[in-house]
């Protein structure tokens, strides 16, 4: 059996972390078992998709590496979900519902000052035609529901083990809303149906949803696919991430310089079993992938943990895999810089200071106490600078002022650079030359 799993975004915003590690689960996993990846558009709702959207969510896969097979838009359905529609119509499975939702709402009071749930109480299948074209002439339209068959659901979950959810304890599903769109549900049972999906990999919010979609899948076929919940994504606090989605979007991420196999390298390892450390290729996170070692728990997305990672990542690239990076950010320096700030950077940024730092103009910072030693260190640096300077100069200069350690290095780093850390300062002074060096070091602004 070849395993088909499907991402199924709607495009009413970009991906951000929450949605990118879902897709993450089914593109490990599918790739994992030599399976398929479908890419579905839920536009169901075409008074919030937008076709922006959809390509920005396609350019955020294709950065992250996450392609796919096969893509669909569920917009191109419509036809085939009403057919179905009509089908479970006709069994009685589907049922016409008329209450406004402030009737509902009152409903839901109602129950609960008696101290019963607030389950739809199935007026609309007791409506006889006469109530209905009643209501018809009001100009009521209605809206559909599944009627549940008020039994113990059960699957075994790929994260969860055994499941279960009683519907008798859910209101029956809306299928169809009164203006006749469709909400999510039954098309996404539909559309698993159809493209054979083997596998259902989706976050545990869902868990109540897939009771009732199951009953619908029973109603429609004999094919049920395996069902894997994945525990949600929360901050360092564990607390939801829902407000801060959007600084965690792959757009904003992509814009600050990260590296896609240090978001995926997280988001694949945070809440498993596995230790969380960059992995220099998609197929080595493929080969690890394994739902067993996914924990119960919620997953805590740290951005300082996705920064290390990334920094950790960087260190590993050579000149060769990050020059056209380099050259597209307008950076002038070429390997000798790489190899120099590689160790010194967390985001592909952060290379922009040290462009500036190494080869534009800026002023260090020279404290008061210190001018006459950077003034001094100005006359004795040699015009050329080679890979020696550093040692040869600051031993000199250590005899001259008496100075040693902290008080020697950090005003000189302090002037030349304008931090009191970064990269290693023997080469960085070879980049930057004596001209520039001298400059800085003279230029005490009080
Ligand atoms: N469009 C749905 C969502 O984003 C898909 C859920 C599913 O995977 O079935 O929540």
């Amino acid at each position: 059996m070849t395993v088909i799993c499907r991402f199924a975004p709607s495009p009413t915003g970009r991906l951000h972390v929450g949605n990118v590690r879902t897709a993450l689960m089914n593109w490990l996993f599918a790739r994992e078992k030599s399976g398929k990846f479908i890419l579905r558009i839920d536009d169901t709702d075409t008074s919030r998709s937008t076709d922006a959207y959809e390509l920005g969510i396609k350019d955020d896969l294709n950065w992250l590496g996450l392609s796919w097979d096969y893509t669909f838009n569920q917009s191109d359905r419509f036809q085939t979900y009403r057919s179905i529609a009509e089908k479970l119509k006709k069994n009685g499975l589907l049922y016409a519902c008329y209450e406004t939702s402030e009737e509902l709402d009152r409903q839901r009071k109602l129950q609960r000052v008696q101290g019963k749930p607030p389950v739809y109480n199935r007026s609309g299948l007791e409506l006889t035609s006469h109530q209905k074209t009643a209501y018809e002439d009001e100009g009521r339209r209605p809206h559909w529901r599944f009627k549940l068959s008020g039994a113990i659901v059960t699957w075994n979950d790929m994260v969860r083990g055994n499941q279960s959810v009683d519907t008798s304890s859910l209101s029956d599903p809306v299928l169809i809303r009164g203006d006749g769109t469709f909400l999510y549900t039954l098309p996404s049972v539909v559309d698993d149906i159809d493209e054979n999906i083997t596998h259902v990999i989706r976050g545990e919010d869902h868990v109540t949803n897939s009771g009732a979609q199951i009953e619908i899948f029973k109603a429609l076929s004999r094919h049920i696919p395996t069902f894997a919940h994945t525990p949600l994504l929360v901050g360092k606090d564990g607390k939801g991430l829902s407000k801060r989605l959007g600084s965690l979007s792959m757009e904003e991420l992509n814009s600050q310089g990260f590296e896609p196999l240090a978001i995926c390298s997280l988001l694949g390892k945070i809440g498993t079993s596995d230790t969380i450390e960059p992995r220099i290729s998609m197929n080595i996170l493929t080969s690890e992938f394994s739902f067993s070692k996914i924990g119960r728990a919620p997953a805590r997305f740290d951005e300082t943990e996705l920064e290390l990672l990334n920094g950790k990542l960087l260190n590993e690239l050579s000149y060769k895999e990050v020059s056209a990076k380099l050259s597209e950010m307008s950076i002038l320096g070429s390997k000798d810089f790489w190899e120099l700030i590689r160790s010194n950077i967390l985001k592909m940024n952060d290379a922009i200071l040290w462009n500036e730092i190494i080869f534009k103009d800026m002023q260090g910072q020279i404290n008061e106490e210190d001018k006459d030693f950077c003034f001094g260190a100005a006359e004795m640096l040699p015009s050329s600078i080679t890979d020696n300077t550093w040692s040869e100069w600051t031993n000199a200069l250590k005899i001259k002022y008496n100075r040693k350690g902290r008080d020697l290095f950090m005003p000189l780093r302090k002037a030349l650079t304008g931090l009191d850390k970064g990269p290693e300062m023997a080469k960085l002074i070879v980049l930057l030359g004596s001209d520039k060096a001298r400059e800085r070091l003279r230029n005490f602004s009080g």
